[in-house]
């Protein structure tokens, strides 16, 4: 066993391993797997097969630093979605409390106490003056 475990890290020596695309893409194709036990389409089988596929080359790649690039725009984007569901999670959480609106000003988000009727919002940021409407 040592011997075998020997021979694969000479073998992934130099090649690009595991990232969070790979756990992405791991995540994917397990839920693929699990509609296509279901609906059993052919279509589904070898996007799942592309998948899996390229999961295992980019692990056995060497060239580093590209994965790495493919990794990077994947965090970007995984960064944005994570962001927003957050933003939506807390806007659901404190719909009986807050309001959320954006400033038409400086474009920040301004986190305002609910309260039905017309209001005149400062932004504390750039200190523009808008009026707001809120009706539910
Ligand atoms: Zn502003």
């Amino acid at each position: 066993m040592g011997h075998f475990r020997e021979r694969l890290i000479r073998f992934m020596y130099g090649r690009y391993g595991i990232d969070q695309l790979y756990y992405a893409l791991a995540v994917l194709c397990f839920t693929l797997m699990v509609i296509n036990s279901f609906i059993h389409s052919i279509v589904l089988t070898i996007i799942m097969w592309a998948v899996l596929l390229l999961m295992i080359y980019r692990t056995f790649s060497k060239n580093i630093y590209r994965r790495r690039k493919e990794n990077e725009k994947f965090m970007k984007v995984w960064n944005q979605v994570k962001k927003k569901t957050l933003f939506t999670i807390r806007r659901i959480k404190e719909i009986r409390s807050h309001r959320y609106h954006r400033c038409p000003g400086c474009k920040a988000m301004l986190r305002l106490p609910y309260k039905r009727g017309k209001h005149t919002v400062q932004c504390p940021r750039c200190g523009n003056e808008f009026k707001k409407h809120v009706i539910i």
